[in-house]
């Protein structure tokens, strides 16, 4: 166990500082090259090009054609198939080659934004780990509609919604096949969300049967607009994170997450501003992290923080001199290009960083003690043994505050050697009362962090 013994003046300054800075956890302040250069890679030529493909297919309807070779959801799907296999087929001979398949489930069965019983089309590119006993999920939504949700032959541009999405998956495969990770990615491209859900659902309950060892799950739905119908605000360096609003769920592990995503992005798209919205979704609207959550998963909502009302979901048309629809040309790309580098961001430090702690405690919450020990599970490498190569890092936050901090203030050195206490943990006791105090602890391999394990 770490003990540390300050004077009372060396505390009190400590505290007053630790009060004033207001800092976020510094681990990641240095930036790991690799991670760096992959989002430079980030192309917004690629980006608008993608775009304009998905949107030639007139329209990506759920329940459009999936023979026609030029229009529909089958043309869309295989577009997206065909240029994930072309960079699947180029990878890193460093990495495990990726794979692309075509999944198909049945919708229609019990009515609902269906006239039929139809079986669609859905695809996952795995992109596999060199160590991988995780998996890390992007999401987006194949499928477009306008004002009637049943028109399944109208164009339906669904540049934003959600080609913008589309094309963050795009370019995650098309980087991510050249670059080894530990972890594995995998992007699902689903359809059905227009009609209820129904592909997210599909994957979520494939997810749980099958076991999916699933870390985090990132929906991307709607990133490339700025401008707000109505009030004309424009915001283009900011971009929300949905974390579900439950009872006592101030620290749920999708808010654990999503205070992660915001944390990378600070230190990788410094310009680009991730804000925390504590709620599942938008008024009288839902996204396909839903139903990730409802199965147990950990999982958010990334989303434009300005909406256009006279582009989502709109026939394209002028009327009384406003021109309505979903079409690339009000799209912002050098935005969507920022949203795509905070995703590859978090996706990379998660896949490069450890494992969540293990039973995280407050070990002597029944004391009246003004220090608070906190123990949990070391992290064992694969013979069993601690794994030396993971330090832990504490964070803390007043019960007021969003975020964690874990700049503490001088003399408080809390970053934790793996070394097991009598009782079989790695314990660390902090000088600051878990009365004034959240706790919570994660693990750094090589400067990459881990989720945090809130400490209960
Ligand atoms: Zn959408």
């Amino acid at each position: 166990m770490r003990k540390f013994l300050p004077t009372f003046a060396a505390l009190a300054a400590a505290l007053s500082l630790l009060l004033s800075c207001g800092k976020g956890p510094s681990v990641s302040k240095n930036a790991d090259p690799v991670i760096t250069e992959a989002l430079s890679k980030v192309s917004e030529d690629s980006v608008k090009a993608y775009i304009d493909d998905l949107v030639s297919f007139h329209t990506r309807h759920t329940l459009s054609s999936q023979t026609d070779p030029e229009k529909g959801i089958g043309a869309a799907v295989q577009y997206l198939s065909d240029r994930c296999s072309q960079w699947a087929k180029a990878a890193s001979p460093q990495r495990p080659r990726p794979k692309v398949e075509h999944i198909r489930y049945t919708v229609g069965e019990n009515g609902g934004r269906y006239d039929r019983i139809v079986s669609v089309p859905e695809l996952m590119v795995t992109l596999p780990g060199t160590e991988g006993d995780r998996e890390i999920i992007l999401m987006a939504h194949i499928d477009t509609r306008i004002i009637d949700v049943m028109d399944s032959t109208s164009f339906a541009p669904g540049a934003d919604d959600d080609g913008s999405g589309l094309a963050c998956l795009l370019e995650t495969v098309r980087i991510l096949s050249q670059i080894p990770l530990k972890q594995t990615v995998k992007c699902l491209f689903v359809s059905g969300e227009e009609q209820g859900l129904d592909g997210s659902r599909h994957f979520a309950q494939k997810a749980k049967t099958e076991g999916w060892p699933i870390q985090a799950v990132l929906s991307n739905d709607m990133i490339g607009n700025t401008r707000a119908s109505g009030t004309l605000l424009r915001e283009d360096h900011k971009v929300r994170v949905f974390s579900e609003n439950i009872a006592g769920g101030e620290d749920t592990d999708s808010r654990q997450l999503a205070r992660y995503i915001k944390e990378m992005a600070s230190v990788y798209v410094p310009d680009q501003e991730v804000v925390l919205n504590y709620r599942s979704d938008r008024y009288r609207r839902g996204g396909d992290q839903q139903y990730f959550q409802r199965e147990g998963f950990t999982a958010v909502r990334v989303c434009e923080y300005c909406e256009d009302y006279e582009r989502t979901h709109q026939d394209v048309r002028t009327e009384n001199g406003v021109d309505y629809g979903d079409l690339a040309s009000y799209m912002d790309f050098s935005y969507l290009v920022r949203n795509i580098k905070v995703n590859l961001a978090a996706v990379m430090n998660l896949s490069e960083g450890p494992a969540r702690p293990r039973n995280a405690r407050i070990a002597n919450a029944n004391e009246l003690d003004n220090n608070t020990i906190l123990s949990w599970d070391p992290i064992l490498d694969k013979d069993g043994n601690i794994d030396t190569g993971i330090k832990y890092q504490i964070l803390c936050r007043e019960t007021d505050k969003s975020e964690w901090m874990a700049e503490f203030p001088m003399g408080i050195d809390n970053i934790v050697d793996p070394v097991r206490s009598s009782s079989g943990k790695v314990e660390f006791s902090c000088p600051l009362s878990k009365d004034n105090y959240y706790f919570a602890v994660r693990a750094v391999s090589e400067g990459h962090p881990g989720l945090p394990a809130v400490a209960r």
